[in-house]
């Protein structure tokens, strides 16, 4: 078990493309565990992107509703639908906006294995796919903030 370093606002990684992975090995399958890791200490992390812990890899964590992912390439193949959402993110502690996100989303990738897996997330699930597979590209929440939203600390 490891843990790795967060990254937060400012940091220039998090608006670098993250590249994809050639070959799912054990060095992969490492970084997946660390980020696994890394997403357990964090207070109510859903999911992670490895550029959010330095890495500038395509992976993907989750563990989030029924889900618990390792993603390696993961892409968009379907969404439909449309939904108003309030997103926040590991590396802005405090900020949240809302945001207008597809209502299901579909998402191939390869799994820790190197197998193609694919899976559908309605709901919060699609919206934490679409804010994921953001940040491999440098895009963060943030980008796509139709208002910015006040949450005292009461209600978190
Ligand atoms: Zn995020």
């Amino acid at each position: 078990m490891a843990i790795r370093q967060m990254r937060y606002s400012g940091d220039p990684i998090l608006r670098k493309k993250c590249k994809y992975v050639d070959d799912v090995n054990d060095k992969i399958r490492r970084i997946l565990d660390d980020m696994m890791d890394t997403l357990h200490e964090t207070e109510n992390g859903a999911a992670m992107a490895a550029n959010q812990v330095g890495i500038l890899k395509r992976l993907v964590v989750i563990d989030y509703l029924d889900n618990y992912l390792k993603l390696v390439n993961p892409e968009i193949i379907e969404q439909t639908g449309e939904q108003s959402c309030i997103e926040g993110c590991l590396s802005f502690p405090g900020r949240y906006v809302r945001t207008i996100r597809p209502q299901s989303v579909t998402v191939r990738a390869l799994d820790e294995n190197g197998s193609e897996i694919i899976v559908t997330g309605e709901g919060d699930m699609a919206k934490c796919f679409c804010h994921e597979l953001e940040h491999l590209d440098g895009i963060v929440f943030l980008d796509n903030a139709v208002e910015e939203i006040e949450i005292s600390a009461d209600d978190e």
